[in-house]
């Protein structure tokens, strides 16, 4: 199964994605831990992501679009994905069919966590508040609002992009954890709906 998981900062989109990683034995390709990731490591890639992110900014998407190309490759992926955090732009959902193309791959759904967006804000604040030293650092209120500003304007039209294409799933991300995995293995099971 090939999956992306569409919603703004906070919609549980990591949470749900690691229940689907459990439930169909698929792995989680999250753009955003892998340029933490490359932040941490001092790479050429995180030297470059690291002021972008924390200003709550998008890494260009030919940065992006090439980790994602590269991580596609590894045999773990062979058995499905769930990509996390990406597309996030409409040239990088281009970028993905083209690229989904040459590797022969399809995508069987796109799941929107649809989510009321005064929530969003105490969600993050929660999971600051609960990550003690481990606070990224692009969880401040400054950087949330750009990283939900930018959602608005240059993610959200990718909902769209999608029904367009059949492949949209929309899911009230509003409901708790467990509610909204069964409603996303409900449209997953439900093909054409
Ligand atoms: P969020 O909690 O806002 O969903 P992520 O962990 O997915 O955040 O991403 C954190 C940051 O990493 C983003 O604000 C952005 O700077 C960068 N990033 C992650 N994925 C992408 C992407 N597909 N395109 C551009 N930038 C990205």
């Amino acid at each position: 199964m090939r999956l992306i998981l569409l919603g703004p900062p906070g919609a549980g989109k990591g949470t749900q994605a690691q229940k689907l990683v459990e439930r169909h034995g698929i792995v989680q390709l999250s753009t955003g831990d892998m340029l933490r990731a490359a932040v941490k490591a001092e790479t050429p890639i995180g030297l470059e992501a690291k002021a972008i992110m924390d200003r709550g900014e998008l890494v260009p998407d030919s940065v992006v679009v090439e980790i994602v190309s590269e991580r596609l490759d590894e045999p773990d992926c062979a058995k499905g994905f769930i990509l996390d955090g990406f597309p996030r732009t409409v040239p990088q959902a281009e970028a993905l069919e083209a690229l989904l193309e040459t590797k022969s791959l399809q995508l069987d759904a796109v799941v929107e966590l649809v989510v009321d967006e005064d929530a969003l804000l105490d969600r993050v604040k929660k999971r600051v508040a609960e990550s003690g030293e481990n606070v990224r650092s692009d969880d401040n209120a400054e950087a949330l609002k750009k990283r939900l500003d930018v959602y608005r304007q240059q993610t959200a039209p990718l909902a769209e992009f999608y029904r367009q294409k059949g492949l949209l799933k929309q899911i009230n991300g509003m409901a708790p954890i467990d509610e909204v995995a069964t409603e996303i293995d409900g449209v997953l099971a439900a093909p054409g709906r």
